[in-house]
């Protein structure tokens, strides 16, 4: 059947478009795709997003989002685009082999941790390795953890962890954060984190049936290598933006990232716009992310309108 919009992706951008979509009566459909509700399902409690003084957990402010959306009309499918066809009007993509097609495409697929790329980070990947504290801080209960990276995230993770964790060392290459200020301070400050600086781990030590036992870190000047014994390892270095789907479809830029207009959520593709962190990694902040997909929304009404003149 076809739509006048689809939106794929279902975070703060996807789900704001799809309040501002629906309440144009452009009864958008949106892809939820893997993670429903993005990045913030997977993140401790929201505390920087305007309207909520006490803060919320990531889950619960996704919920209100969707049946905000619902409530005007939006349709959620918790269904994963696996292809698209961007080369002529109206647009299509499918889910598994359904066929969907749309005037308007509007992209929030977001961004998706970045890894090692270690093989035993793989290998041991759900087994002690993890890149995603609130949903595996719980196994790590009175546990050793390092967490690498040296951005607010590995901030915001290590800082989590000291929930569960007995002890925490952030694991970072250089001899200086990239954080902010107030989330360094917020970790510095916390009695069960430590740091190792200049420091890249070089390999994870461990088995499925053990988990992991320990991790090899290199140190960036000297080159020499040291076993550090811990129970678990967080990732916290950055992410991707999750484009695969439409390399070869849309323009991005070297990153991966889709390039838009400035000012605008237009792509170099009539009628397919994007917001979020997909094509945002400056930002990345929900509250940006939520306001460019008000953008796409109002961005792909408007252009629709003028198609129909
Ligand atoms: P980020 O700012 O890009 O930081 C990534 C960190 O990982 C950097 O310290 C980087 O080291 C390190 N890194 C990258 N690749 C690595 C590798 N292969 N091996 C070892 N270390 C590696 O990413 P982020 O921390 O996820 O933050 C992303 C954005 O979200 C930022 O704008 C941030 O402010 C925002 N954010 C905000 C909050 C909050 O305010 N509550 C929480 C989380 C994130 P180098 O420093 O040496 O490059």
């Amino acid at each position: 059947m076809k739509r006048k919009v689809i939106i794929i992706g279902s975070g703060p951008a996807g789900l704001t478009a799809a309040i501002y979509a629906a309440r144009a009566n452009l009864e958008p459909l949106v892809f939820e795709g893997t993670q429903p509700g993005g990045q913030l399902t997977i993140t401790t409690d929201v505390e920087n997003y305007p309207g909520f003084p006490n803060g919320i957990t990531g889950p619960d402010m996704m919920e209100e989002f969707r049946k905000q959306a619902q409530r005007f009309g939006a349709e959620c499918l918790f269904k994963t685009v696996d292809k698209v066809d961007f080369s002529e009007r109206p647009y299509k993509v499918w889910t598994d082999s359904n066929e969907y097609s749309a005037e308007a495409i509007i992209i929030s697929t977001g961004a998706t941790a970045r890894l090692l790329g270690l093989e035993s980070e793989s290998e041991l990947m759900g087994h002690g390795v993890s890149a995603c504290a609130t949903c595996d801080g719980f196994f790590f209960r009175d546990k050793k953890v390092l967490v690498v990276g040296g951005g607010d995230s590995a901030m915001e993770e290590a800082t989590f962890l000291t929930k569960f964790a007995s002890e925490v060392v952030l694991i970072h290459r250089r001899d200086e954060f990239r954080a902010s200020k107030i989330m360094i301070d917020r970790a510095m400050v916390n009695s069960k984190i430590s740091v190792e600086y200049n420091s890249n781990v070089d390999d994870i030590i461990g088995t499925k049936e053990t988990g992991v036992t320990a991790v090899r870190l290199k140190d960036t000047i000297s080159g020499a290598k040291r076993d550090v014994v811990c129970d678990g390892i967080f990732m916290a270095i950055g992410h991707k933006p999750n484009t695969k789907l439409f390399s070869g479809s849309i323009d991005l830029d070297n990153a991966g990232y889709i390039i838009t207009n400035s000012d605008t959520t237009y792509t170099n593709l009539e009628g397919v716009f994007a917001c979020g962190d997909v094509q945002d990694h400056v930002y990345r902040q929900a509250v940006t992310a939520a306001g460019t997909g008000c953008m796409a929304a109002i961005d792909a009404e408007r252009w629709l309108e003028q198609e129909t003149e």
